[in-house]
């Protein structure tokens, strides 16, 4: 029995990550679930949030944002629609995103569309925890 499972993360612009992982936990769309080599195979649909994975004792976190994640043969892939490592997030961006988001719901305004602007606003925040959960983990 393998100890470890091959995660790949990849978007329509690039591959993200590709490693030997002892354990994945993703933002599946119906909450989140975790995956141990020598899952059976299983596929959901992605949220909005933080993926983590462990390799050697240590965690690591990937921002993901819609797409698919698909568990066959040891292996674990994640078609995401957009994907960063925690070491790959600009979080003055990601502070400035907020921002933005957070004025559009405090006027009260035409023209707002509320899910894309509610989507932007996680998106924002998840990549601010994403980010912070590294840091805090000491792998970015
Ligand atoms: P923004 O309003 O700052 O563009 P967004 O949530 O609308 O944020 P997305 O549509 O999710 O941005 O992503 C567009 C592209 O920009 C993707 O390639 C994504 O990886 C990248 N990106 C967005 N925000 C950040 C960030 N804070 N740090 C690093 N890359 C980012």
């Amino acid at each position: 029995m393998a100890n470890t499972l091959l995660l790949e993360i990849v978007t329509p612009d690039r591959k993200v990550l590709s490693e030997d992982v002892e354990y994945v936990g993703a933002p599946g769309a119906l909450g989140e679930f975790g995956v141990l080599p020598n899952h059976i195979p299983f596929l959901s649909a992605l949220g909005i949030g933080n993926l983590h994975f462990k390799n050697g004792g240590k965690s690591y976190y990937v921002f993901v944002a819609g797409g698919f994640a698909e568990v066959s043969g040891n292996k674990m892939t994640v078609l995401a629609e957009v994907a960063e490592k925690a070491s790959e997030i600009d979080i003055d961006r990601a502070r400035k995103a907020r921002e933005r988001a957070e004025q559009r719901t405090a006027k009260v305004k035409e023209n707002v569309d509320w899910a894309r602007n509610q989507a932007a606003l996680r998106r924002a925040i998840a990549r601010m925890s994403c980010r912070e959960s590294g840091s805090q983990a000491g792998t970015c």
